[in-house]
């Protein structure tokens, strides 16, 4: 793993700034890494790590910076449940039961540690992005070792049939579809009213 002022800068470049997000997601990123004793996410180890995370915020694309897991690779699963957390999965130890992995979150008081510690500066953004760099693992983070089935649709190399909605014609990737009176439907016409749009 690179140091954590090096992968700090390749997060600001990614990110697009310097924030106290960026610190907590770098730190988070790189404690996830370590707890799995993942030490090149990005390369030797590449094919073994995916990140569920569980805010859509600056943190996020930290820990897409460091971790290599990615969207458009299926190995960063989004759970919009507003928490400054993500979960961090070993692919290569597996049992019946899931994966083994890592859950860590960012305690709600590290704000109030970083104030405690830097009083002196007036700037909440400066005062965290000083403190997160300080404060140890312990002061930042809960840790718990979790279990995550995941089913192989979720796997970044998974590939299956790939079919046309019955209905509206577009394409559907693998089993995302809705079987209705024998007809394979996409998520948007077998739900209209759960629909993310609406037709104008
Ligand atoms: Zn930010
Ligand atoms: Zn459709």
């Amino acid at each position: 793993m690179e140091p954590f002022d090096e992968l700090l800068t390749m997060a600001e470049s990614a990110h697009g700034h310097l924030c106290a997000g960026q610190i907590l997601g770098v730190r988070m990123a790189v404690l996830g890494c370590e707890r799995l004793g993942i030490d090149e996410p990005r390369g030797r180890d590449r094919k073994r790590l995916v990140t569920f995370v569980e805010i859509d915020r600056c943190a996020t694309d930290a820990i897409g910076v460091v971790t290599g897991c990615r969207l458009g690779k299926r190995a960063l699963k989004f759970r919009d449940w507003g928490k400054m957390a993500a979960t961090f999965i070993d692919l290569a130890p597996k049992d019946v039961t899931g994966y083994r992995a890592i859950r860590i979150a960012a305690r709600e008081s590290s704000k109030d540690l970083a104030r405690t510690l830097h009083p002196e500066i007036e700037n909440k953004n400066q005062q965290q992005m000083l403190a997160y760099r300080e404060l140890s693992d312990a002061d930042l983070f809960t840790e718990e070792w979790v279990r995550v089935t995941l089913p192989p649709r979720e796997f970044p190399g998974y590939k299956a049939e790939r079919l046309a909605c019955a209905q509206c014609g577009e394409g559907i990737n693998y089993d995302r579809f809705v079987e209705r009176d024998g007809q394979r439907l996409c998520y948007a016409c077998a739900n209209p009213d759960g629909r993310y749009y609406q037709p104008l």
